[in-house]
Formats: structure tokens, C-alpha cells, sequence
């Protein structure tokens, strides 16, 4: 077991009164280190610090901060395994496959993000009077609070990290108390690259003490959390009171549409990857699916089949498709929302019990009442709903019945009807010809409704971490 410091200004630094807690391996209860349990007066030295750091790193030249966010991401291709393989497998309970994967895309959202530093472009615009000439600038906004989960602690992080840094602002980090020890590792890298020390802390603890004190800090101007809806709703409320520019990530019941032309074999396997990937635990897993009525029958068959044949060993042998949820309580909400459903008349196709330790079966429910929690709340587990759909226009209607819209797919061959549902379902994306769980650095990632708001990636993210600022000047006595 090692301790760990948190990151302060560029210092390893202990939590004020020395205060520690404990982080766990989820696949085997062991302990893996103990890390600083930050409050108040650890957040405040962090938002100050990054205070400092904004001047800093908003004054660099934007082919600088290109650069130091390029250094990050060639650290990343390089030493990415030796820093972050062994943390994110055992302090997330990833399987291998997932932890080589947030890595790539941690590359890649790096790369990104450099490339937004030298685009935060304005604009101009015609005057009425010839002697006033406006433009429009885009400026950072400052100290961004940055807010994680711990689903994918790498990858997501990086996201909410690096775009804000390229458009210049300073950030200070609360990671998920679940996986403080991957954002410690990351935020050391970002140091390595040559970030000024000042413009990115770590403060690690609790949401609602050392996050609170993050989200309610007067020197912090924008929140990104990616959460839950209930945090999200917790951090808006905070956020509101002080005007601030706030990027909310939150939960997903995302919907899987199978059309009647779709082959059931395949899109069987295709349900099983977007809901049973990281044990469900992803923000858009298609946990919800609705079947066009003439295949519903051979798809139930075909899903049964894929469930059961998931292989769930060690996460570090290639073949084992997830591992254990996060800990105990995830295990008992996502039993809880199942039990409950056949109790109010869903039936089980397979799985509803624990296989070993905090791992779930992949588990498959049948026609869930449409109040239940399994069909409307996250479970956030390996737990997959099927219902049957008349046609595509029902299909849709059920699609909607839903507080949140994260996320979507549409099985189908037919491009006519997948626009038409893709077009007509309430969702920040919608995905044609595969699961519901897409990643791209450049797309604009978010959700409508209870799913949050605002998006990020690529220039989008540019968008959400600036803001714009009218300039005009008189003219007039130069000569046109
Ligand atoms: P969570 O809401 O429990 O915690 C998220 C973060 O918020 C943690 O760092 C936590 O400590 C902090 N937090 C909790 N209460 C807080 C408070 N009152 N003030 C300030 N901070 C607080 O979420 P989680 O369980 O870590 O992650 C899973 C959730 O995240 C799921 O709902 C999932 O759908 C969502 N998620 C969304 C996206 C997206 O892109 N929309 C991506 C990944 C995960």
C-alpha cells in the first residue's frame, strides 16, 4: 500500500489536519493506498493557486499551450501503460481491454485539444454607423472546477481537463473519491508536459465536503462536472447562486431501437456490447431496448444466448469482458431495481444475481412496467430492459418516454427509417447501425433533459470554456 499526496500548486502536499481515507480495489476489497480527505481550507489554497496559474497560462502564447498539451499527449503514447494500466485495473475495476482503451482515447483527446488552442476564434460584424467598426472575442473564463466520476477516471477526465486548459483557463480537480489515484497520476503528467504548476491542482475527497467547498468556492467560474443527475442537480443549484458558467455530464437511460429489417443474430451482439461494456456502468449503455414486435422473439433468443456466453475472469485476462461494479452500494441499487421489477411483473431472461464478489451477472429483464425503476432510473449496472415495439412509430414513442436523453441507436438498413428515428428522438446523439455508447474527441458530447447540459469536444468544449466579449471602436478619424 502506498500513500498518496494531493496536488497543490505544483506541491505534493497533505490534506490540512492530515487527514486520510482509504481507496479500494473493487475486484478485491484490497487496499491501495490512502489519499489526503481535503476540505475547506485545502480547496482554498487550490482555487488560489489557481488563480496565480490562470495568469500564467493564459499569458502563454497559444502555439505554447498547443504545445505543452502535445508534450501531455505523447507522454501519454508513451509512458500511458506504466502510468495509468495497473491504477485504472485495479482502482476501477477495469478489465484490461477497457484500460488500454481510455488510454488510446486519452491520446487522442490530448491531440485534440492542442489543436483547439490556436482556434478560439471571433468574429465581426457590420455597423450600421460607418465610423464603428464591432468585433467579437472570446476569452477564457478563469478557474474551471472540474468535477469527475469514476466510470472511466482517465479518459473522462482528460476530456473535462484538456479542452478548458486549451482555451487558457486553470483548472483545480475533484476526482470521483472512488479513483483519486488516476487523477493524481494525471495530474502529475500534465506538469511533466509543462504546465505551469499553479494552473493545475488535485484536491481529493468527498463530494459533498471537499467538492461542495469546490462548486461553492467564490474564485471558481465554471464547473464541469460529469455526475449523476442527482449531483448535477445538487452542483446547478450551487452554481446558480453564484452566475457561473456551468458544464453538467450526467446520467443516461439510453434506448436502443432493433427494426423489423435487422438481422436479430447481430444486433443481439451489438445490444450486448452497448449495454454490458464496463458492466454497464457508462453513462450512454442502451439499457433500455425496444424490438420491433416480428423479431422480438429471435432477438430475446439471441440476446440470451450473448449474455450468457460472456466470459467475466481476471481483468487482466484478455477474454473477460467486464469485472465488479464500483462497490457495494452500486451491487445493491442495481439488485434492488431488478428484484423490483419482476416483483411488479417484468420477467427474467437471465442473470438478477451476483456471480462472485461485486460481480453481476449480465442480466437481461422482459416488458418491465414503464414505472418501474429498472425501465425509467439509471441502474448503472450489467442490466438490460426488452420490450416490444408494434412499429417504429410506437418504437419512438417508447424512446421518449424517458426523463433523460443522453444517448440513442438504431438498428436498422434502412437509412430512411433511421433518419426518421434519429430525427424524431430526443437525445444529444443518436447513432445508426450501432449501440448507443460512440465516442469522438470532436463531437459534441451531452444530453438533453435530466442528461445535463451543454456539450463537449472539439470546438464545442472551446464554446462552453470562453466567453464572448463585444469590443467596438470609433473609427471614424481613420482614414477608410
Ligand atoms: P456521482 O454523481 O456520485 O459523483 C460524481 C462526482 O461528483 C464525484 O467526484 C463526487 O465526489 C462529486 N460530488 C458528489 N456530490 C457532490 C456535491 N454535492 N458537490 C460537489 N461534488 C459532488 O457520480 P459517479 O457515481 O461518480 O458517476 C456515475 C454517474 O456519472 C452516472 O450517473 C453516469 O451516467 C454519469 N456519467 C455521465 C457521463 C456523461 O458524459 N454524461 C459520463 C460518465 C458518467
Amino acid at each position: 500500500m502506498q500513500n498518496q499526496h494531493m496536488l497543490i500548486g505544483g506541491e505534493a502536499v497533505a490534506a490540512n489536519g492530515g487527514t486520510t481515507f482509504a481507496v479500494t480495489a473493487p475486484a478485491t476489497g484490497e487496499v491501495l493506498a490512502e489519499v489526503p480527505r481535503a476540505g475547506a481550507t485545502d480547496v482554498d489554497l487550490a482555487v488560489r493557486a489557481a488563480a496565480r496559474g490562470f495568469e500564467a497560462w493564459f499569458r502563454l502564447r497559444p502555439a505554447e499551450r498547443e504545445a505543452a498539451l502535445l508534450r501531455a499527449a505523447e507522454l501519454v503514447a508513451q509512458e500511458g501503460h506504466a502510468r495509468f494500466l495497473d491504477t485504472l485495473i485495479d482502482e476501477s475495476g477495469s478489465t484490461i481491454s477497457k484500460a488500454r482503451g481510455e488510454i488510446a482515447y486519452t491520446v487522442d483527446l490530448l491531440r485534440t485539444a492542442a489543436g483547439e488552442a490556436r482556434r478560439l476564434y471571433g468574429e465581426t460584424f457590420p455597423n450600421d454607423d460607418p465610423r464603428r467598426m464591432s468585433l467579437v472575442i472570446r476569452e477564457p473564463l478563469g478557474v474551471v472546477g472540474v468535477v469527475s466520476p469514476y466510470n472511466a477516471p482517465l479518459s473522462l477526465l482528460t476530456k473535462m481537463c484538456a479542452f478548458p486548459l486549451a482555451a487558457g483557463n486553470s483548472l483545480v480537480i475533484k476526482p470521483s473519491e472512488e479513483t483519486p489515484l488516476t487523477a493524481l497520476a494525471f495530474g502529475r503528467l500534465l506538469l511533466d508536459a509543462g504546465v505551469p504548476p499553479e494552473a493545475v491542482s488535485v484536491v481529493t475527497g468527498f463530494g459533498g465536503e471537499c467538492g461542495a467547498e469546490l462548486v461553492n468556492h467564490p474564485g471558481v467560474r465554471c464547473i464541469a462536472l460529469t455526475g449523476s443527475t442527482n449531483t448535477g442537480i445538487a452542483v446547478g443549484q450551487a452554481g446558480l447562486n453564484r452566475m457561473r458558467r456551468m458544464q453538467l455530464e450526467l446520467g443516461g437511460k439510453s434506448a436502443l431501437l432493433v427494426l423489423r429489417d435487422a438481422d436479430p443474430q447481430q444486433a443481439a451482439k451489438i445490444a450486448a456490447q452497448g449495454i454490458f461494456t464496463h458492466s454497464g456502468q457508462i453513462c450512454m449503455a442502451n439499457s433500455r431496448i425496444v424490438v420491433e414486435r416480428t423479431i422480438y422473439q429471435p432477438f430475446i433468443d439471441a440476446l440470451k444466448v450473448e449474455a450468457e456466453a460472456l466470459f467475466l475472469g481476471d481483468l487482466r485476462d484478455e477474454r473477460t469482458v467486464y469485472g465488479p461494479l464500483i462497490n457495494g452500494r452500486a451491487v445493491e441499487k442495481v439488485l434492488e431495481h431488478v428484484h423490483e421489477a419482476i416483483a411488479s411483473g417484468a420477467q427474467l431472461l437471465t442473470g438478477g444475481e451476483i456471480m462472485q464478489g461485486l460481480v453481476v451477472k449480465p442480466t437481461v429483464l422482459l416488458d418491465p412496467p414503464r414505472d418501474s425503476r429498472a425501465w425509467r432510473e439509471e441502474s448503472f449496472g450489467p442490466v438490460a430492459s426488452v420490450v416490444a415495439a408494434d412499429d417504429l412509430e410506437q418504437a419512438i414513442e417508447i424512446a421518449n418516454d424517458s426523463d433523460y436523453g443522453l444517448s440513442a441507436a438504431v438498428l436498422t438498413n434502412n437509412l430512411q427509417w433511421g433518419m426518421h428515428a434519429a430525427r424524431r428522438i430526443a437525445s444529444g446523439a443518436v447513432h445508426i447501425g450501432m449501440h448507443a455508447f460512440q465516442s469522438n474527441a470532436l463531437a459534441p458530447i451531452g444530453g438533453v433533459g435530466l442528461s445535463g447540459m451543454g456539450r463537449s469536444g472539439g470546438h464545442y468544449s472551446t464554446e462552453e470554456f470562453t466567453e464572448v466579449k463585444w469590443i467596438s471602436v470609433d473609427v471614424g478619424s481613420l482614414p477608410r
